[in-house]
């Protein structure tokens, strides 16, 4: 991929492009020695840290460094956390990213909250649903981690993802402004640009997902680059 050397960084995308069904894909070694170590991992991930991530991938042979991994579940706390510092905040979200939220200072609870989190909550519940709903309801701010609704498991079958949980708690408080954290939105694109130093035109982002990873880049300028395609016929988005 010669496209690589005329980018100051890359950005990869991580399920479908660096690993898939907790394997890692055939071309993944070879995407990031191309990218001579300046490169970043966007991912819509919604449940587990970069310490996690980065120990999972170690684990496969990936070398990468927690501090060049930006995750939906994360970058959303952290956005909450610049903007309303010491937020009173209600999650639904995995016990570690519970804790980065009290780590970054926010107080979580689940009264009168002023901004509700919705990531990847394996434990959603009849009673979320309630709880979550009504303190929308009540004034509190919706952040929701990333927006897909499902992704694939190895077997075919789907996964449900942030986005559905999401969804059923919007169903109940109508329509109601919020903010969504993952790609295809710029956050996590911007704060990859920053960890590796990079501009939109001298990065490059590879990822599998035309809708997210493809739209997302081209929102804020990057090239695209997608894999997941027979050899010599990686597609290109404008
Ligand atoms: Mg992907």
């Amino acid at each position: 991929m010669h496209e690589f050397h005329d980018a100051d960084g890359v950005l990869f995308d991580l399920d479908g492009t660096l690993v898939s069904g907790g394997k890692v894909l055939p071309w993944a070694h070879g995407l990031i020695e191309q990218s001579r170590g300046r490169f970043a991992i966007v991912t819509n991930d919604a449940e587990h840290t970069a310490v996690q991530i980065a120990a999972l991938l170690q684990s496969l042979g990936i070398p990468v460094s927690q501090d060049r991994i930006v995750a939906a579940g994360m970058e959303a706390l952290r956005q909450v956390s610049v903007d309303m510092p010491g937020a009173r905040l209600l999650i639904a979200a995995s016990r570690s990213l519970q804790d980065y939220a009290t780590d970054l200072g926010l107080e979580v609870t689940d009264v009168e909250p002023d901004v509700v989190l919705i990531g990847r909550d394996r434990a959603f519940s009849y009673d979320k649903i309630r709880t979550l709903s009504n303190a929308v309801l009540a004034g509190a701010q919706l952040v929701v981690c990333n927006p897909d609704k499902t992704h694939p498991a190895a077997d075919g079958s789907v996964v449900p993802e942030t986005g559905a949980l999401a969804a059923s708690v919007l169903a109940c408080t109508g329509p109601v402004p919020h903010h969504v954290i993952g790609k295809p939105q710029p956050g996590l694109f911007l704060s990859g640009m920053a960890l590796i130093g990079s501009t939109p035109t001298r990065t490059l982002m590879v990822g599998d997902n035309p809708e997210t990873d493809g739209k997302g880049a081209a929102g804020v300028g990057i090239r695209f680059v997608r894999v997941g395609f027979e050899h010599g016929e990686e597609d290109w988005l404008p």
